[in-house]
C-alpha cells in the first residue's frame, strides 16, 4: 500500500514536472518570438524613417535646385546677363520661339521632348487661354524670355515709357506661370529694326542700354529660319540649317499659324545632333546676340 502510494506521488511528481517543463518552454518561445517580433518591427520602422528622410532631403534639395534655377533666370537690377563673346570652341544651337504662346506651343514642346532639347521662348500676351503652356514649357527645362505684351510698334516703340509699361505688363504673366519675372528679353523687329524710327527717332538706342541698366539682357538672332515671312517647311529647314556660327542662335515662331515651324523643327534638330551641337535654352551666361543698333 506505502509502496504504491509513493509510485503515485512519483507519477504526480514526474506529470507535474512535464507540465511544468511544456509552460515553460512554452513561455519561452513566446518570449522568443516576441522579442524576435519587436526586433523586427524595430528594424522596420528605422527602414521606414531611413526612407522619409531620404525622400525629405531629395526634395529639399529640388526645392532648393528650382529656387537657385529661378533666382538665376530672373531679373536683378545691377547684376549683368549674358555675354557677347562666347566661347568659340564650342557647338551651341540655341533655338528660341517668339510670339508665343498658342496651339503651335505645344506641338513644338512635343518634339522637343521628344529629341531631349531645351529651347527658349519669347512670350507675348496673346493667347490667354494657352498660357498654362507658358509654365509647362518652364517645368520641362525651357526657358522662359519677354517678347512684349502688345507687339505693337506703334505702341510699344511710342516711347521708353510706353516700352517699359508694356514689358511690366508681360512679365506679370511669366510671374503669374513660373513665379518670377524672367531677365531675357526679345524686341519685337529685333534691335536692328528700323520701323521703330516712324513711330520714335532713336527708341532703339535708348531702349537697348535701358534695358541693361534695369538688369535684363536681349538677345537677337544670327540664324534666322524665316518663318515669320511665311516660309514653308522646306525654306525653313533650308534657312536654319547652317554650320557658320559656334553659337546659332536661331529666330523662329510659335505663335498662330506657324504649323511649318513644327513640321521643320524635326529636320532642323537633326542637322544640328548630326554636326554635334548642344541644344541650349539661353540661362544667365548665354551668348547674347546683338544686332547693330539702326534707329
Ligand atoms: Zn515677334
Amino acid at each position: 500500500m506505502q509502496k504504491r502510494k509513493h509510485r503515485y506521488d512519483r507519477n504526480s511528481i514526474i506529470l507535474c514536472a512535464l507540465v511544468f517543463f511544456v509552460i515553460t518552454a512554452t513561455a519561452f518561445c513566446m518570449i522568443v518570438d516576441g522579442r524576435e517580433e519587436s526586433a523586427r518591427k524595430r528594424e522596420q520602422e528605422a527602414r521606414q524613417n531611413q526612407e522619409l528622410e531620404q525622400s525629405r532631403a531629395e526634395e529639399q534639395a529640388d526645392a532648393k535646385a528650382e529656387k537657385e534655377r529661378a533666382e538665376a533666370l530672373s531679373v536683378r537690377p545691377g547684376v549683368p546677363v549674358g555675354t557677347l563673346q562666347p566661347d568659340i570652341n564650342e557647338k551651341a544651337v540655341y533655338l528660341t520661339f517668339d510670339d508665343g504662346p498658342s496651339e503651335n506651343t505645344q506641338k513644338i514642346l512635343e518634339i522637343l521632348r521628344k529629341y531631349d532639347v531645351k529651347a527658349t521662348f519669347f512670350i507675348t500676351g496673346f493667347c490667354e487661354e494657352y498660357r498654362p503652356l507658358i509654365r509647362q514649357a518652364y517645368e520641362e527645362g525651357h526657358t522662359i524670355g519677354l517678347h512684349t505684351y502688345s507687339h505693337k510698334y506703334e505702341e510699344v516703340y511710342a516711347s521708353e515709357e510706353a516700352y517699359f509699361a508694356d514689358l511690366e505688363k508681360v512679365g506679370k504673366i511669366a510671374e503669374e506661370q513660373i513665379g518670377f519675372v524672367p531677365c531675357f528679353v526679345r524686341f519685337p523687329g529685333g534691335a536692328s529694326n528700323t520701323i521703330s524710327a516712324k513711330y520714335n527717332k532713336g527708341i532703339m538706342s535708348q531702349l537697348t542700354e535701358k534695358i541693361q541698366e534695369k538688369g535684363y539682357q536681349y538677345y537677337d538672332w544670327n540664324v534666322d529660319s524665316g518663318d515669320g515671312a511665311g516660309n514653308s517647311k522646306e525654306q525653313i529647314v533650308a534657312a536654319s540649317a547652317t554650320d557658320q556660327y559656334s553659337h546659332a542662335m536661331i529666330l523662329f515662331h510659335d505663335g498662330r499659324s506657324k504649323e511649318a515651324t513644327a513640321e521643320a523643327l524635326p529636320q532642323v534638330i537633326e542637322y544640328y545632333k548630326n554636326l554635334g551641337y548642344e541644344f541650349r535654352a539661353i540661362d544667365r551666361e548665354s551668348f547674347a546676340a546683338h544686332h547693330a543698333v539702326l534707329n
